[in-house]
């Protein structure tokens, strides 16, 4: 029987011979040729004013929490159904994560819920968006504006994707997004942070490099550079960026690959999610989506227990997701939560992700299908 695991990472272009032209140049070191080539590629295929290469999205997003200017006691307003870093940004800066829930539709921070948690001290807004679908922008913006707050999207999941025609993570000040290997495109380890807003680009580029003002001089607007802020070492070597670039050539049919996956899914499970067995996302009006995750709601924690089961017996790996921060350790002693937050407990113990990645076959999303439906077939 032959394994269908969760995720594969895969070479799409000349990662190795891009690789190889950076050793070729003689400098190894951030910020040579690739690394320069992806900012430009990556400001123009998303709009945002100034992308920088990070060695991980949550450098970027500590990156974020610097420049949002959180201080000890501040308050940033974030979802619990996310990854450990959305949070521990805010924490290490001694700020404080206030949870708030999400909406059963898009798994993403209930806009409706936010006003009521803003108090004097709430600094920021940290929206995600989950499996790589938009959060309702306009809203969140209008919200941020009115309070005079910042906006860092969490973008990890959302690589091109669209929210009325502009690319997620280039809508809020900040935006970051990860190139981990479980991502839609991919240097192992690696992120980028998209400086929307024009005033915080120098000190942007000061925090990534150690609190220096090194980037200035090399463009040759300063004689001798200097220790002039906090920062620290964010910026990924070129042997990562020269991977990553090949990628960043080939994201449309990276993206285009995985929406196709996420149809055949969808067609495959239609009708046990029309008899109402398991709920799976329908697409939104004039949703433009990347295709980075294709999970489904099962019934109760239990029958998911069973599901993974099932087709884990059956060589297939299905997995679940975020364990919902606010009531991890970390998340109680530095968070707290806004209320209840009972739609992020729900889904947290019902969400299940099926696999997705570039070489998987249309037989294998068959046979992933027909699995589902033995499943429920027997219960
Ligand atoms: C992957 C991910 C991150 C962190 O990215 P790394 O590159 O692994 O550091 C942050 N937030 C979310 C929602 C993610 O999925």
């Amino acid at each position: 029987m032959k394994k269908i695991p969760f995720g594969k990472p895969a070479i799409v272009g000349p990662e190795l011979e891009y690789i190889a032209q950076a050793v070729a140049s003689g400098s190894i070191a951030g910020d040579g040729v690739f690394t320069r080539k992806s900012h430009a590629l990556l400001q123009s295929l998303l709009g945002c004013k100034s992308a920088l290469l990070t060695h991980s999205g949550t450098a970027a997003l500590e990156m974020a929490a610097i420049l949002c200017d959180i201080q000890p006691g501040d308050e940033v307003i974030m979802p619990s159904f996310t990854f450990v870093t959305t949070a521990n940004a805010v924490v290490l800066r001694g700020g404080v994560p206030v949870f708030v829930d999400i909406r059963e539709d898009t798994l993403n921070l209930d806009e409706r819920l936010i006003e009521a948690a803003i108090t004097p001290r709430t600094k920021a807004i940290t929206v995600v968006h989950y499996a790589g679908r938009a959060c309702d922008m306009d809203s969140v913006m209008a919200i941020a504006d009115r309070h005079g707050l910042r906006v860092v999207e969490d973008a990890a999941h959302a690589l091109l994707s669209r929210y009325r025609g502009r690319s997620l993570g280039a809508i809020g000040h900040l935006g970051c997004v990860s190139f981990h290997e479980t991502k839609n495109v991919i240097s192992g380890e690696g992120g980028a942070l998209l400086i929307n807003d024009p005033e915080l680009i120098e000190r942007a580029e000061i925090i990534r490099e150690k609190g220096t003002n090194r980037s200035r001089f090399f463009r040759g607007q300063v004689d001798k550079y200097t220790w002039v802020d906090i920062g620290s070492s964010y910026l990924p070597s070129e042997l990562v960026s020269a991977f990553l670039y090949a990628q960043l050539e080939r994201v449309e049919e990276i993206n285009e690959k995985r929406r196709q996956i996420c149809r055949l899914y969808h067609a495959g499970l239609q009708d046990l999610s029309a008899s109402g067995r398991i709920h799976i996302r329908e697409a939104l009006e004039g949703e433009d989506f990347n295709g980075h995750i294709f999970y489904l709601i099962t019934k109760d924690l239990e029958e998911r227990t069973a599901l993974i089961r099932h087709l884990g017996d059956r060589g297939i790996a299905a997995v679940f997701h975020y364990v919902p921060l606010h009531s991890s350790p970390a998340g109680m002693q530095h968070g707290r939560p806004h209320g209840r937050l009972p739609v992020t407990d729900r889904i947290g113990e019902r969400l299940l992700r099926l696999p997705l990645f570039l070489e998987l076959t249309a037989a294998d999303i068959e046979r992933v299908c027909d699995e589902i439906h033995r499943f429920y077939r027997s219960r």
